[in-house]
């Protein structure tokens, strides 16, 4: 669609820099899929307009999953420098700290066969999902807020809703530490007061797996990963709380962008000074959303786990039920990255990409220090998703960076419309998988052929050396919204 692209290997393409952009555009994507799902898309366009940010260091990345976002693409991926760069709400997205948790169990799928629909009815019991679901625990007092929107997933752990290990295998122990409660608003804190443990809609899930493929043996197993285990994945945010903090500084920075002048393509890419005061503010914001949505998917996992015991009758010690890991896909993060001869400290925006530190990182649990960070990347809930790990090259390339899903390849009004007349929760049924969700529009729009194929997606970063595949994940259960 008139834009200009310069093929550099086989599976990443460069945007050059033309007009008002700071750096070229580069996009990790087969042919394949930049000619069917980029053309009619607007995601291309959002990578030349984020390359125009302030302090917008290397280049304007996207990662295969791309697709159309709010400012920045999903999919997309800018680190922008301390000095004179710019923090933007559009490159974090809507949903704080929307991420993926990945728990193991010691089970087999044929030993939870005879009971899946049991465990399944029992974790949608456990679990309030729908948008404006609430009351997994008690509603929370102000103080107790504070402390999460402080200490994240500690809190959970404190009140006996985790374990420490919980904490340990979670991305930053699940706590970015200069989070500050007294710039979330009266609102935001309302709408997390009761949603702490809640799955809330669309997307999001809780997946009942099977390991069905191990391409790296050694890695899986430092994982904890084995053929035939059941495993479970967690997909959510940072709920209304998170919501409502990114509409409360999208007004306050769209005012900081006029005030300091800045020329954008888009007012979706509003943004201010790292170091200025209204950027100061929403970084502190969003890392106490960012600390809810750590705690939401603890509390999640051990309703999970709860739910496990009781459905099997089973006591703890022999259900294996361990964190292998926590990611965040939607975020912005202070982090040192070498750029040219320096090492700099940059802040790295990921929307809807999955941080993916290589072996020896001072980032990852000491338990992975010798293989690299798990990089979780769920695909649809018919088909499958896949574990993969971080390396060098991503470090040199993407700041530590990866894909995040399949991507959307339908839009939900085309979704909606490819599932009328049919009935999907027979047709995944036959496929071997358990669904209940709150309402069938959500399944419609949900549904296997509204995602790309996540094998296409995770294979272009594998190829291109950004992350390699540990094990692919067999869907047999879900719970959504
Ligand atoms: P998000 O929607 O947060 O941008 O991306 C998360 C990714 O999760 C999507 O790109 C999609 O590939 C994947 N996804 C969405 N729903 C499901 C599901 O029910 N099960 C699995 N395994 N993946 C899903
Ligand atoms: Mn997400
Ligand atoms: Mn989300």
């Amino acid at each position: 669609n008139g834009i200009e692209l310069k093929q550099i290997r086989e599976n990443l393409w460069e945007i050059p820099q033309i007009n008002g952009m700071r750096v070229p555009g580069r996009i990790y994507i087969s042919r394949e899929m930049l000619e069917s799902t980029l053309s009619e898309d607007e995601a291309l366009k959002q990578v030349m307009n984020v390359a125009h940010l302030p302090g917008i260091e290397k280049y304007s990345l996207a990662m295969p999953d791309i697709h159309w976002g709010y400012g920045f693409p999903i999919g997309g991926v800018a680190a922008t420098n301390l000095d004179e760069g710019v923090i933007s709400p559009g490159g974090v997205g809507y949903d704080i700290n929307c991420g993926v948790r990945l728990a193991t169990t010691s089970l087999t799928l044929e030993e939870i066969q005879p009971k899946l629909e049991p465990l399944i009815t029992k974790l949608f019991q456990n679990i309030p999902t729908g948008v404006g679901a609430s009351g997994a625990i008690k509603k929370l007092s102000k103080s107790d807020l504070k402390k999460i929107l402080e200490k994240g997933s500690v809190w959970a752990v404190e009140n006996n809703l985790g374990t420490q290990s919980d904490i340990q295998f979670t991305e930053e122990s699940g706590t970015l530490k200069n989070a500050d409660f007294s710039v979330v608003s009266e609102r935001a804190l309302e709408r997390g007061a009761d949603q702490a443990g809640t799955l809330g809609s669309g997307n999001h899930f809780l997946e009942v797996d099977v390991v069905e493929e191990i391409y790296e043996p050694k890695v899986a197993e430092v994982f904890g990963l084995f053929k035939g285990q059941v495993v479970i994945q967690i997909h959510t945010g940072s709920r209304g709380l998170g919501y409502q903090v990114c509409d409360d500084y999208l007004k306050v920075l769209l005012k900081a962008s006029e005030k300091y002048g800045f020329k954008l393509p888009d007012k979706q890419l509003a943004c201010a000074p790292i170091k200025s005061q209204e950027g100061q503010a929403y970084l502190a914001a969003m890392q106490a959303a960012a600390n809810f949505a750590w705690n939401n998917r603890q509390v999640i996992m051990h309703l999970a786990k709860k739910s496990f015991l009781e459905t099997f009758d089973m006591k703890e010690s022999d259900l294996g039920f361990h964190l292998v890991y926590d990611v965040c896909h939607n975020i912005a993060k202070i982090e040192k990255h070498q750029i040219g001869n320096v090492i700099k400290e940059v802040c790295v925006h990921r929307k809807g990409a999955t941080r993916a530190f290589p072996p020896g990182s001072e980032m990852i649990p000491e338990k992975y220090k010798s293989v690299g960070q798990p990089v979780l990347i769920p695909g649809d809930m018919g088909r499958y998703s896949y574990v993969a790990v971080g390396t060098e090259k991503a470090m040199e390339e993407t700041f530590g960076s990866s894909c995040h899903g399949a991507g959307r390849n339908l839009s939900r009004h085309k979704a909606m419309k490819e599932a009328k007349g049919r009935d999907l929760v027979s047709e995944l049924k036959k496929k071997g998988v358990i669904i209940q969700a709150k309402g069938y529009k959500t399944i419609a729009e949900e549904m296997p052929a509204a995602y790309k194929d996540v094998a296409d997606v995770v294979d272009v970063m594998h190829k291109e050396g950004i992350t390699r595949k540990v094990a692919k994940l067999k869907p047999v259960g879900v719970i959504k919204g």
